[in-house]
Parts: structure tokens; sequence; C-alpha cells
């Protein structure tokens, strides 16, 4: 048996980076890895789920001890995927899905040379700020900073990913990822 696939899904906030996850979970059998924040848990949200939500002295033990195959602050909060629990689902043959932001991305591809990491498009920027704006819950400045952030993360994208895919449509996206994950698998 082979080592599963290390698949790391990124991309702007907007970009409907969670529809296409979410997508791709109904098409492929991926061990979704549970990421540690030490931002506040949602409404709905459930520790050991969604995160494993933690405070930042915590965090930062495990920063030290080595246990995170990367991490990055976000938007004031420490995020980080476990390292151990990652490689082993590996080493048993089973691909493994990350959703995290791009400087969390490179460091997989450091630490993590065959990881395949896809970079999700927005068709446009108009249409990136549409969908921003459609959620309804982000202040104009938010949503400037936010379109800020996209057009620095869409730069430099070319250079960190294996994959760019443009978002049009949800579903013709998730195909378009397994397909690129068969072909991976094949080699
Ligand atoms: P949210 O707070 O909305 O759940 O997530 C904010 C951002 O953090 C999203 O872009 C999400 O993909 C990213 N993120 C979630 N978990 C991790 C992680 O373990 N590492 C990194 N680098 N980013 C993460």
């Amino acid at each position: 048996m082979g080592r599963g696939i290390l698949l790391v899904v990124s991309g702007p906030s907007g970009v409907g980076k969670s529809s296409v996850v979410h997508a791709l979970t109904e098409r492929v059998d991926f061990h979704f890895s549970v990421s540690w924040t030490t931002r506040d848990r949602r409404p709905g949200e459930s520790d050991g789920v969604d995160y494993v939500f933690v405070d930042r002295e915590h965090f930062e033990h495990g920063v030290e001890q080595g246990g995170f195959l990367e991490w990055a602050e976000y938007s004031g909060h420490l995020y980080g995927t476990p390292r151990q629990p990652v490689l082993a689902q590996l080493d048993q043959g089973n691909h493994v899905l990350l959703d995290i932001e791009n400087d969390g991305a490179g460091q997989v591809k450091h630490a993590y040379p065959q990881a395949l990491l896809v970079f999700l498009l927005p068709p446009s920027m108009e249409e990136l700020e549409r969908r921003l704006r459609g959620r309804g819950d982000t202040s104009d400045r938010d949503i400037e900073r936010r379109l800020g952030i996209a057009r620095e993360q869409i730069a430099e994208a070319g250079a960190k990913f294996d994959h760019l895919v443009t978002n049009h449509e949800v579903d013709v996206v998730a195909d378009e990822i397994v397909s690129i994950l068969t072909a991976a698998a094949g080699r």
C-alpha cells in the first residue's frame, strides 16, 4: 500500500473554500485534519471537531515541542496543523485534506515536499468583492482589507502553489481537483 496524498487547499477569504472542501469530501475519502486555534469558538462549532480550541500559552508550548506541521497567525489568532496525526494517516495510506491559509501552505510544502498545493482563484476581483459583501457580516473596512490581502495572495500564488484553479462553480472545481489528485496518486 502506498502513502496517502497530502492535499492542501487554500485561497483568499470569500473565494468559497469551505464549499469546495465540502464537495471534495463527498467525492474522496479524506482524513480531515482538525487544527488547533486560539480564536474563540463560534456558535455551532464543537471542540475537537471543527478545531481544538486552546489558549495562546498552550499553543506556543505545542510550537516549542515541534508539534505542528505548520502554523500561522491569521487575523490576530494562531492556527496550526498537528504534525503527528497527519503523518500517521499518510503512512497508513489515507489521503489527508488541509484547509489552511497561504503562509501555512508554504510551510507544508517545505516540511513535506510531496504535498499537493491547490490555490482557489476567484473568477474576478469584482466577483470576490460581491461574494464578500454577500455574506453580510463584514464591514466595508474589513472587506477592503481582505481584498488587499487577496490581491497579494493571488500575486504570489503562482510561485507557491502546484495548481491554481478558478472557482466558477463548486462541483466543477471539485471534479478538477479530484482529477489532479488521481493523476498524482498514479505517479
Ligand atoms: P476561521 O477562523 O474562519 O475558521 O479560519 C480562518 C483562516 O484560517 C482560514 O483561511 C482557514 O483556512 C485558516 N486555517 C484554519 N486552520 C488552519 C491551520 O491549521 N493552519 C493555517 N495556517 N491556517 C488555518
